[in-house]
């Protein structure tokens, strides 16, 4: 049996490979965007301004539900009431937010993705943007969440990208699918004299029961 201290270690290690991820796959420029997971009533978060490859163990870093430090001395991230309020409000147990290039340009642009692909459907439908507030704020907060509603990502608009799942890896996947998602509609939308087609719902909602077996094996 795993004790606390093994389990709190592997998921430090598990978030910070994820941060690092985020720079590598050019969803992250430096030190932007922020990753947490969640272990009961533990938040684990990137703290804030710090190079994803200078963190090691001995940087742990974690909140409680309220926003308290229960685990080191770096600064939390800034963007701690968006994580904090998903927690708060869905079952999600990983989070990841991002300043993906096609996203944050889409969120300059439109207030919800035109549905230009099936995977709109898992992420719940056409994905909203969260109106533009100060970086860090309880009003960005407020409007990430209203924009989540029955979706597991949203845009923020002129800033980037708010997803969460069941695990790092599912969290971070439904990012890199939305700003897929974004670069494709761009390019779309970006050929003079032609406007993309657009899914209807009923062709998502088909998408959607379709996605419920994808990946399950046997
Ligand atoms: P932090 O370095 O404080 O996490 O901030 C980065 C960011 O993306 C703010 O929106
Ligand atoms: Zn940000």
């Amino acid at each position: 049996m795993k004790d606390r201290a093994d389990r709190l270690a592997e998921a430090w290690g598990d978030l910070v490979a994820t941060a690092r991820r985020t720079v590598t796959d050019g969803l992250v420029v430096g030190t932007s965007g922020n990753v947490s997971c969640r272990i009961k009533d533990l938040v684990l978060v990137t703290p804030s301004g710090v190079p994803y490859d200078r963190l090691g163990p001995a940087d742990t870093t974690a909140v409680d539900l309220e926003g308290r430090q229960i685990i080191g001395t770096l600064r939390p991230t800034s963007e701690l009431p968006m994580h904090l309020a998903v927690y708060r409000s869905t079952t999600a147990t990983a989070v990841v937010h991002t300043h993906a290039p096609c996203a944050t340009a889409v969120s300059t642009l439109v207030p919800e993705l035109p549905p230009v692909h099936y995977m709109t459907a898992a992420l719940g439908g056409p994905v909203r943007v969260a109106p533009y507030a100060l970086y860090g704020s309880d009003e960005l907060a407020a409007h990430m969440l209203a924009a989540l509603r029955d979706r597991t990502g949203c845009l923020l608009q002129n800033h980037g990208t708010l997803t969460y799942g069941d695990s790092l890896g599912q969290a971070l996947d439904r990012t890199a699918q939305l700003e897929w998602m974004c670069r494709v509609w761009l390019t779309a939308s970006s050929v003079p004299g032609h406007a993309p087609s657009l899914l209807s719902a009923e062709q998502l909602d088909a998408a959607a029961d379709r996605l419920r077996d994808y990946g399950r094996q046997g």
